[in-house]
């Protein structure tokens, strides 16, 4: 099969790889003002996903994916321009990318379509006999072939997360409004989605600073910002600046001057 992620430096590898990828990606898209996510999503699914999901099929069980994930979500938050701190379910919503769980069953889904179609595969018994693991710490497909329904289950999955503000997506499945705007709009209307941004008490939480209050006196969060600081505030709050429409992008280009 070319690949088997079965140990520990060979998920470093891999992982590693990922990592130079994604921060030749960063410096690339440093100095990009415009049209920002289109172009990283491109970026990441070209250069990132294809190199850290080569032969996923036979390694997605494998105990060590998630050093392979972490570099992932690294490009995505690349993409969304999150902050380390922003919750992990963020991440695909905002880069309209499956969960990296996900995107693995699905390709073991369609390499155990193509092995059922063809009679002729030695592989064939082996898959379809189900042979039981002979080691505990093997964790091969094919014991689960049920193909999954990826954006139903993601649809569930963000649902149990249970995410801040997480009212705000009618389907997370599909762009996010905004999505189209510049890089730094974009990544500060993310900010105030997540509540996780340069926000007096972010910077607090972090020893950045020595106060975590708004010049209003109140103490100053993201959802602060946008909807109780008497200075600030957008009538219609957070909903509103959601929607990404021309009073909120007015806002994101004022913000901060
Ligand atoms: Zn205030």
């Amino acid at each position: 099969m070319g690949i088997a992620l079965t140990t520990c430096n060979e998920a470093r590898y891999w992982s590693n790889k990922t990592l130079a990828i994604t921060n030749r990606s960063r410096v690339s898209c440093a100095h990009n003002t415009s049209s920002a996510c289109i172009g990283l999503i491109t970026h990441a699914l070209l250069l990132c996903y294809s190199a850290a999901e080569y032969c996923a099929s036979v390694w997605s069980g494998s105990a060590h994916t998630s050093q392979v994930d972490v570099q992932l979500n690294s490009a995505m938050r690349l993409i969304s321009g999150t902050l380390r701190s922003t919750l992990l379910p963020w991440l695909p919503v905002f880069s309209n990318i499956e969960l990296l769980a996900l995107r693995r069953k699905a390709a073991t889904d369609k390499l155990v379509e193509k092995i059922v179609k063809h009679d002729s595969w030695p592989i064939q018994p082996d898959i379809l006999g189900t042979p039981l693991p002979r080691l505990t710490s093997r964790k091969p497909f094919w014991p689960d072939l049920q193909p999954v329904d990826i954006k139903g289950r993601w649809r569930h999955n963000w649902k149990s997360a249970q995410v801040v503000n997480s009212h705000l997506l009618c389907d997370r499945t599909i762009w996010q409004p905004g999505f189209d705007l510049p890089q730094q709009q974009w990544f500060l209307l993310n900010h105030f989605r997540t509540e996780q941004g340069h926000s007096g008490a972010w910077r607090r939480k972090r020893r950045l600073t020595d106060t975590d209050l708004c010049p209003c006196g109140e103490i100053q969060t993201m959802s602060h910002i946008v909807e109780s600081c008497p200075r600030t505030k957008l009538n219609g709050s957070l909903s509103r600046l959601h929607s990404a429409n021309e009073d909120a992008v007015s806002r994101l280009n004022s913000y901060g001057s």
